[in-house]
């Protein structure tokens, strides 16, 4: 099955016309994105933007040949007087007629009215309508003639609704989903659980807008979910272009300041993963309100799918792990291993307790190069302030240091978060993305 990406923004486009954010700004040249528009094997076309013959035109893949028309919803029904009054054999949406569509009467082309459960073929292709995730709105499962499976998920701006994902699964993955993963990386997380996406998947962002960040920044943020975006014009070929698929990375560390930013973006990586593990390293904290605020907080942050873990044999559980696992955040746990081996003490640290701290640092490490599931560790990042003025004070600050340079070696990605902004440290080797023949 062939694939050509004539739009792959929201309904308004990416930049949005006359907006002034600093991602609509941003977003210039190569970068601009049409309404999604996603032509199949040059026949079928799902949804549709203001101008989609000349995208096919730019992408050599004219629409002459195209017979068949799914709209998703309402907001997607761009006017249609474009359309060849000759060809088409059908325009099917889930609310009626699409508005500038002329009746069959006066030349149009047939429209169908589509709910989910329904099921057709159009020339080569077989079609189910699916739950769309929210009001007036379907999702389509095609079929090709060699057996592809392709998921195409509407966009939406209200949040997925309960067991959807359920509904687009049958128990056997796609081989490509496209759907507005920014939005709700949440439900990515879903239909992997449900069994649709597995590795082989290739998950493919549409309905991109303005509410990602430009460039590199969202190809960064896309992989960490194991999806990617594909530029205006892309062409993909599902079965057979394995070395297209993003590489998603394994072990992360996230170092910042404090409210650096840095837990919101370990979170946001894990958001994509269904049954991740919270593993709370700071411990209770009797009688201090504002520490259980904290914790409170983030926990209403977390998806109510995560469960959590409370513990300071933090290598036991990396080695043992076959869930993702977010360690929030290693400072803390490095604090109770202190605690714990007695390291505060001078003559304690000299007779025993600094060697207890660095074998503890050690068996963190080797599990962490030898864990197979996601892993991604907040910490923090404390070297470059004031030297603290006591000897147990510094002795925190260069066994912290240590720490996140012997995790920081056994990651594949390492970033800095600053003022919310992550800087990439440490990265994998890019492969080629866009699928552009
Ligand atoms: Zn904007």
């Amino acid at each position: 099955m062939e694939l050509t990406f004539l739009g792959t923004a929201g309904p308004r486009g990416w930049p949005q016309p006359f907006c002034t954010c600093a991602s609509c700004l941003g977003c210039t040249g190569s970068a601009v994105r049409e309404p999604s528009c996603v032509l199949v094997d040059g026949t079928l076309l799902i949804d549709c933007g203001p101008e989609p013959a000349h995208a096919a035109a730019r992408a050599s893949r004219p629409l002459t040949g195209v017979r068949h028309l799914l709209l998703t919803g309402p907001a997607e029904a761009a006017p249609l007087a474009w359309l060849p009054a000759a060809g088409l054999e059908l325009v099917a949406a889930p609310s009626g007629p699409p508005p500038g569509l002329p009746a069959p009467t006066a030349g149009g082309p047939p429209w169908e009215t589509v709910e989910p459960g329904a099921e057709f073929t159009l020339g080569a292709h077989h079609v189910r309508v699916l739950p769309g995730g929210s009001p007036g709105r379907v999702a389509y499962a095609v079929t090709g003639p060699g057996g592809s499976r392709l998921l195409y998920i509407p966009s939406s701006r209200l949040a997925p609704e309960a067991d959807t994902a359920r509904a687009w699964s049958d128990g056997r993955p796609y081989d490509a989903v496209l759907l507005d993963v920014v939005a709700w990386p949440e439900r990515l997380a879903a239909l992997r659980s449900a069994g649709a996406v597995t590795e082989d998947t290739d998950v493919l962002a549409v309905h991109l807008s303005h509410e990602a960040p430009p460039g590199e920044e969202l190809a960064r943020r896309l992989a960490a979910w194991g999806a990617r975006a594909v530029a205006d014009g892309g062409v993909v070929r599902l079965g057979t272009e394995p070395e297209a698929q993003p590489v998603r990375p394994h072990r992360t560390l996230v170092l910042g300041g404090a409210r650096s930013g840095k837990s919101v973006e370990a979170e946001r990586r894990l958001a994509a993963s269904p049954d991740v593990m919270y593993v709370a390293t700071g411990g209770t904290r009797d009688g201090d309100p504002e520490w259980a605020e904290r914790v409170a907080a983030h926990r209403d942050r977390r998806p109510a799918t995560w469960r959590t873990a409370e513990t300071t044999d933090l290598a036991s559980l990396v080695a043992d792990a076959t869930v993702p696992l977010l360690v929030d955040c290693l400072s803390l746990w490095l604090t109770a291993v202190m605690d714990e081996c007695g390291a505060w003490d001078d003559a304690a640290w000299r007779e025993g307790a600094r060697d207890a701290v660095r074998e503890r640092v050690d068996e963190l490490a080797a599990a962490w190069r030898a864990c197979r599931v996601p892993l991604v560790a907040v910490s923090n990042e404390v070297g470059s302030g004031v030297v603290p003025a006591t000897a147990s004070g510094r002795r925190y600050r260069d066994e912290l240091g240590r720490l996140n340079a012997a995790v920081a070696e056994e990651s594949d990605e390492v970033l800095l978060v600053v003022a919310g902004q992550a800087l990439t440290l440490r990265g994998l080797p890019r492969k080629p993305r866009h699928a552009r023949s």
